[in-house]
């Protein structure tokens, strides 16, 4: 996209660029703005990947299933998971994927059909290095994956990668921070404030969620990377919602407590849509589900029908899914670009930057639809366009600049023994941080205490919690638990929230009440989160669980009566 207007002048406000949203798109933008010379500052209003970034199903994948409709989101998708690939090696891990086909009228032309489409496929893999598809006979099949049901003609396997998504946000808002970017965290952006007549933006009005306290900051140029939210922004910028419309599409997953197969396998639900089972990291997820969505964006639950849904489709290939054991559901808002009339699935997965000029506002401008997989390519082609209106004459390096932990590898074992850890607490550490475990590693030398264990299901050291709270702005207990997993394990934060909200209220100086209000609070949303996928009996005994540790905590009306971060205006 070509943009019109005399060059801007580099410090003329408090920043730059004021961009917000800190999902992967905001965060994006941010690092690269920062990395390319300008003065940034991002405005998150809940917290880093609160959105669809944290909400997805936690996969670069190549977008196989857009290669007949939208190829060029597959091969960009393909091209862009190989750049992530390269700048944060430590976050990502291949998975396998089998899509069985079974015996029935013609199938045995459908299989040969799919062979042909992985072929296509398989053209774009090398760019993302994935392995080229292999056919598997119906013995195959059962051999690597013994609890697929039915008469199979075969299946077809191929591989993806996975991602922890909230790592991903972190990793690109710290950078952006590193390199002199501010970040605001728990604060939202109530108004942009334009200049009257040429209707460029002067400032932005904001309020942190926590305190209260408003403030403005100076900007020369705007991005809204609000993702489902950003017809609201757009509004906050004086501008018609419609001028940055998004087709909201929600979607949700269920967690099981560990991995149950070796390979995602695809099913089809009811309706002939795909889902899926994945093992990933060290949990299974079965995903997901696409509707339209005009509910609160703050507040976005799975209803125990979504999750019935889901269940039936993957039961039908993968039966034991009925008796296994889940421990909690997410759901996230896919900012899709809009079009009118289209089933949700057949949408577009592209990504477009807009320009608000037309519609009043030069130098404010929206992003609107993308994915996880292509989130570096869509900041490139934002800051593509400030740096022309900047005059930078410099070109992106995001694609070869290793994220924070991503320069080189660090052997967990190693790292275990130095530090006097249990090697599976190490790995889960190395995976997170890449390289800047050794810097968790230097607290454990200094403070070997610290070494114990707070979470044990993920499992989270007392010396991980301490450095996210001093390196990662997170805000609350639910921000630890977004950057660690602490408490998104098997016991839904019930061994470890509290330890935690004592560690947050001291780490972030607040009244221990505070840590405790916070903990009360996660562990109400893990259970309202968890509950809509048990059986009546479980779900009965869950609730006395938590209110057993809830009242321990001393958790009462007074407790929870605060308003959560989520929740305010
Ligand atoms: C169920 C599901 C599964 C998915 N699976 C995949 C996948 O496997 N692979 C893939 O590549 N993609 C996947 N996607 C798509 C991908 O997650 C999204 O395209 C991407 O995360 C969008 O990022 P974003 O930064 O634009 O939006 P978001 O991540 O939603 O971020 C927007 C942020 O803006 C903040 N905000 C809103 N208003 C304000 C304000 N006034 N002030 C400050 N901040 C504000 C919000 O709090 C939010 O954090 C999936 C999406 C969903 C929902």
């Amino acid at each position: 996209m070509r943009s019109t207007g005399a060059t801007l002048r580099r410090g003329a406000a408090d920043v730059d660029v004021v961009v917000i949203g800190g999902g992967v798109n905001g965060a994006g933008v941010a690092r690269d703005a920062a990395m390319r010379g300008l003065s940034v500052a991002l405005f998150e209003r809940n917290d880093l990947a609160f959105g669809a970034s944290g909400n997805s199903s936690g996969m670069i994948h190549g977008g196989v299933r857009y290669l007949t409709y939208d190829p060029h989101v597959t091969e960009t998708s393909c091209r862009d998971s190989g750049h992530i690939q390269a700048i944060a090696p430590h976050l990502l891990f291949r998975i396998p994927f089998l899509m069985p086909v079974r015996t029935g009228l013609a199938k045995n032309v459908y299989f040969a059909l799919l062979d042909a489409f992985f072929d296509t496929y398989d053209r774009y893999q090398p760019l993302k290095r994935g392995k080229p598809h292999a056919v598997l006979k119906a013995e195959d099949v059962r051999a690597l994956e013994p609890g697929i049901a039915g008469d199979l003609v075969g299946a077809m396997s191929w591989d993806e990668w996975g991602i922890d998504g909230p790592r991903l946000c972190v990793a690109n808002a710290i950078d952006a921070r590193e390199r002199g970017a501010k970040l605001f965290l728990g604060v939202t952006v109530e108004a942009v404030e334009r200049r009257e007549g040429s209707g460029e933006p002067v400032a932005v009005r904001y309020r942190d969620r926590h305190t209260g306290k408003a403030g403005r900051l100076t900007t020369t140029a705007v991005v809204n990377a609000t993702g489902a939210w950003s017809p609201i922004t757009a509004s906050f910028a004086g501008m018609s919602p419609s001028n940055a419309r998004v087709r909201p599409g929600k979607g949700i997953h269920v967690v099981y407590d560990r991995r149950l197969s070796n390979y995602a396998i695809s099913a089809s639900a009811i309706d002939g849509r795909q889902v899926f089972i994945e093992p990933w990291q060290n949990m299974t997820i079965v995903g997901t589900t696409d509707d339209d969505y005009y509910g609160d964006l703050d507040d976005v639950r799975a209803t125990s029908e979504e999750v019935r849904y889901l269940v039936q489709g993957v039961a039908r290939v993968f039966p034991a899914i009925r008796s296994a054991r889940a421990i909690g559901t997410y759901a996230g808002v896919r900012p899709t670009l809009h079009t009118f009339g289209k089933y949700e699935d057949d949408l577009s997965r592209d990504h477009k930057v807009i320009d608000h000029a037309p519609h009043g506002a030069p130098n404010v401008y929206s992003m609107i639809g993308g994915k996880l997989a292509s989130y570096r390519l869509f900041a490139e082609d934002m800051v593509d366009v400030l740096a022309q209106r900047f005059d930078l004459g410099v070109h992106t390096t995001t694609h070869t600049s290793p994220l924070p932990g991503g320069d080189r590898a660090v052997d967990p074992f190693a790292f275990a023994e130095r530090a006097g850890i249990d090697a599976v607490a190490a790995r889960r550490i190395v995976y997170r941080h890449g390289s800047r475990a050794e810097r968790i590693e230097e607290r454990i030398h200094e403070r070997p205490r610290e070494a114990v264990t707070v979470c044990a299901c993920e499992p989270v050291t007392e010396a991980e919690v301490r450095y996210v709270l001093r390196n990662e702005q997170p805000r609350t207990v639910a921000d630890v638990a977004r950057r660690t997993r602490l408490g998104l394990g098997a016991c839904g934060g019930m061994r470890c929230a509290a330890r935690c909200g004592q560690i947050v209220a001291e780490e972030l100086h607040l009244p221990p009440r505070e840590g405790l209000r916070q903990a009360s609070r996660f562990l109400l949303e893990r259970a309202q989160a968890r509950v809509v996928a048990l059986g009546p009996e479980q779900a009965r005994q869950e609730a006395f669980a938590i209110a057993a540790v809830r009242a321990e905590l001393g958790a009462g009306d007074d407790l929870d009566d605060e308003p959560r971060a989520g929740s305010a205006a």
